[in-house]
């Protein structure tokens, strides 16, 4: 038997809490979507009959300082062309094993922390998996210079990356 927790979570605003528990300082908190029409991805039909329920395990972020993970109780549909298939949902994607909002919030931290190894440890990932992610996100920002500044400054620093333990910043002094 399931009861539902009258709270939501934030950046999961479409989950039902089914079941909140604490194990050995970890804390689990099992979640559902809504019963909905799905839209069938092999004939476009409408359904909404259910075939079965498959239960993920997500990291997610900490709540209560506490490591957090979802129990997703992954609803999977039928149409009744004969296929089966997950239904959509906003809390992970194919094959992560963390859900949309840690990658975002890491993210946003990656790019405003002090440094990746802190950053790595507050989100119980890996030092790599943090770079990873800043390389992802900053590379939307790399552009090709055409013309040199007309002052540029340069600079060394100490750092961690996966290319080694000092870099070399370069700018344009007047911007
Ligand atoms: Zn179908």
């Amino acid at each position: 038997m399931y009861m539902n927790f009258n709270i939501i979570l934030p950046g999961l605003e479409d989950a039902i809490i089914t079941k909140a528990e604490e194990i050995k300082g970890t804390y689990r908190v099992h979640i559902k979507l809504p019963q909905r029409v799905q839209q069938c991805p092999e004939c476009g039909n409408p359904t909404n009959l259910v075939h079965d329920y498959r239960i993920q395990r997500i990291q997610h972020l900490k709540m209560f300082e506490r490591d957090t993970y979802l129990f997703y109780h992954k609803r999977r549909y039928r149409c009744l062309c004969g296929k089966r298939f997950p239904e959509k949902n906003k809390v992970v994607e194919r094959y992560q094993r963390h859900t949309i909002e840690w990658n975002q919030a890491l993210g946003i931290r990656v790019i405003q922390g002090k440094n990746f190894k802190d950053t790595a440890a507050q989100f119980r990932t890996s030092q790599a998996t943090a770079i990873r992610r800043f390389d992802h996100i900053s590379s939307g920002y790399l552009k090709e210079v055409k013309e040199l500044p007309k002052v540029i400054a340069i600079d060394e620093y100490k750092g961690d990356t996966n290319e080694g333990k000092f870099q070399v910043i370069i700018a344009n002094a007047q911007t």
